[in-house]
C-alpha cells in the first residue's frame, strides 16, 4: 500500500499524539483535582501541569497509593507538595504511605501537638526521609507553576508545637486559583467557627468549586459561608461510617443554595478539569 505524504505526516502525528496520550501526556491548558474514593476521609491530588502534583490528605489507608500510581505519569515519582489538613486518621493514614513509595518534595502542615501512633509514624518517615515541613499560616502563597496557584486560608496563626482542642479546627484550608480565574476551595475538616472567621477576615472565599468540609457534617457548611464561597459544586468525600456523614441536613443546605452535589461514596473517583 502506497501513501501519499500528507497522509504519511497525518499518521505520523496521529501515532505520535497516540502515544504521548498513552505515557500520559495530559491536557496542558487545564488543572485536574481528583476527589478519590478513599472511603471515610479525604484523599485528593491536584496535577497542575508540567508535571506538578499537591496531594491534600490521604484517606485512612494505603489505598491512595494505588490511585495515585494510576493517574501519575510511570516516569514521575515525584510528588511536589503534601499538605496535611489535620492529623485525624482519616486524613493522615495514607499520607504515610505516600511518604513511603514516592519521593515528597514538601509537607505543608499546621504542626498541632499529635502523640497518637498514626502521627509517630509520620513523624518517623519524615524523618527517615528527610522531607522538608512547612507551617501552614494564612496569607502564603504556593505557585505551581503554568498560571496556577495554592492560597493558604487557614489557620490565622502559626499553630506548630501547640495542643489544640479540636483538631478540624486547625485544619489547613486552601484555595486553589488559576489565571483564567476558575477556583476550587479545600476546607479540610473546619467546623461553623472557622468558616466565621473566615468570613469574617478580608480573605476572597468565592470558588467555583467547594470541597464540603468534614465529609459532609452538619456542623460545617453553614448557609452563610455557602453564600460567602457561591459554588457551583460542592464536592463531599465520605465513605462507610458510623457518624451519619454525609447529613441530610446538610445536603438539602447544599440544594437549596443551589449548587450541583457530587460525592465520593456515590460516584466513586471524582474528577474535575478547570481551566488555566
Ligand atoms: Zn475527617
Amino acid at each position: 500500500m502506497k501513501y501519499s505524504y500528507p497522509i504519511l505526516i497525518f499518521l505520523l502525528t496521529a501515532n505520535i499524539l497516540a502515544g504521548l496520550a498513552f505515557f500520559g501526556f495530559k491536557n496542558s491548558d487545564a488543572v485536574i483535582i481528583n476527589f478519590y474514593d478513599i472511603g471515610q476521609g479525604d484523599g485528593m491530588m491536584i496535577e497542575a501541569g508540567n508535571n506538578i502534583q499537591v496531594i491534600i490528605d490521604g484517606g485512612s489507608t494505603d489505598k491512595i497509593v494505588e490511585k495515585i500510581g494510576r493517574d501519575l505519569p510511570f516516569y514521575d515519582r515525584k510528588i511536589e507538595l503534601v499538605i496535611m489538613t489535620h492529623p485525624d486518621k482519616d486524613h493522615l493514614g495514607g499520607l504515610v504511605d505516600v511518604l513511603k513509595y514516592y519521593q515528597v518534595e514538601q509537607v505543608l502542615i499546621s504542626g498541632i501537638k499529635c502523640e497518637t501512633a498514626i502521627c509517630r509514624e509520620w513523624d518517623k518517615m519524615i524523618k527517615e526521609k528527610n522531607v522538608p515541613i512547612k507551617i501552614a499560616r494564612a496569607g502564603q502563597t504556593i505557585n505551581l507553576g503554568g498560571g496556577a496557584y495554592l492560597g493558604i486560608l487557614s489557620p490565622a496563626e502559626d499553630l506548630s508545637g501547640r495542643e489544640i482542642k479540636n483538631d478540624n479546627d486547625a485544619s489547613v484550608v486552601a484555595k486553589l486559583i488559576t489565571d483564567n480565574g476558575s477556583s476550587v476551595l479545600f476546607t479540610g475538616d473546619a467546623g461553623f467557627e472557622i468558616e466565621n472567621e473566615l468570613m469574617a477576615g478580608n480573605a476572597n472565599l468565592n470558588s467555583d468549586i467547594l470541597k464540603a468540609s468534614h465529609h459532609g457534617s452538619k456542623y460545617a457548611t453553614s448557609s452563610e459561608f455557602l453564600k460567602s464561597v457561591s459554588p457551583e459544586t460542592a464536592v463531599i468525600s465520605s465513605g462507610k461510617n458510623s457518624y451519619g456523614h454525609p447529613h441530610e441536613e446538610l445536603i438539602s443546605r447544599i440544594e437549596s443554595y443551589g449548587a450541583a452535589i457530587k460525592r465520593t461514596d456515590l460516584e466513586g473517583d471524582i474528577k474535575i478539569e478547570i481551566e488555566k
